[in-house]
């Protein structure tokens, strides 16, 4: 049973060009405020969550402190790849934080339950836990010409999302070891040879990547 603080940190760095052009993904607004706000209110929800740090694009700290305000947030200055984004955070959170969760800002409506599931795997001891949902879709393997070389068996795969949670200690070894190229946490963790958990996740925790995202975000907000 681990008892320390948790904290969460949120990249919310990214360009976000699969949305198109626009500002900042995490700026872009969504039922009239930018994702991020909802992301970090999400995050608020969940009673567990201490301290969080935002990891903003450069040239939008205080814009995006301001934006925040109210929401009990540090905000630092992201970096050009999501680790270093997520490192910029790390470090600044403080020190009496033993749990961190590590929360996409455009996941912007995870519900909270989602957030407490994470922080109670790792207080019932993981080193590193995912959310994660079963594939809907079938996978296939494709060669460099598009063609399909196999059928994945889908029923152990599962896609997975954020907030990942984390042992501070696990997740800052992680991040010196550096693994260049890795598209979550819990990947630069499992490169250490440690175990990484799974929780349930939800489908509310989608992560706002195209223009149809956040037409299905502004629907999922109208429902609640
Ligand atoms: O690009 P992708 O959708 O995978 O980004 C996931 C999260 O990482 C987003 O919230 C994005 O803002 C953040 N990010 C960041 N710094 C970067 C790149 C992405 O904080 N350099």
């Amino acid at each position: 049973m681990t008892v320390g603080a948790v904290g969460a940190v949120v990249p919310a760095a990214g360009r976000g060009e699969r949305l198109g052009p626009g500002p900042p993904k995490a700026l872009r607004l969504l039922a009239g405020e930018p994702l991020l706000v909802h992301a970090v209110r999400g995050l608020r929800a969940a009673p567990s969550v201490g301290p969080v740090v935002v990891a903003a694009p450069t040239g939008e700290v205080d814009a995006v402190g301001a934006l925040l305000a109210g929401l009990d947030v540090t905000v630092v200055a992201g970096g050009t790849e999501r680790q270093d984004s997520v490192a910029a955070a790390l470090a600044a959170l403080s020190p009496d934080v033993e749990l961190v969760l590590v929360h996409d800002a455009a996941r912007c409506l995870v519900p909270a339950h989602v957030v407490e599931g994470v922080v109670a795997a790792l207080r019932a001891g993981a080193y590193a836990v995912v959310p994660v949902l079963p594939l809907a879709d079938t996978i296939k393997q494709v060669d460099a010409a598009g063609a399909v070389v196999q059928t994945v068996p889908r029923a152990d795969l599962r896609a997975v999302q954020t907030p990942q949670g984390f042992a501070r200690d696990v997740l800052e070894r992680a991040h010196r070891s550096g693994a260049p190229g890795a598209t979550d946490d819990a990947s630069m963790v499992e490169a250490l040879g440690l175990p990484v958990a799974t929780v349930p996740g939800a489908e509310e925790a989608f992560k706002v990547t195209r223009p149809l995202d956040l037409l299905l975000a502004e629907a999922v907000l109208r429902g609640r």
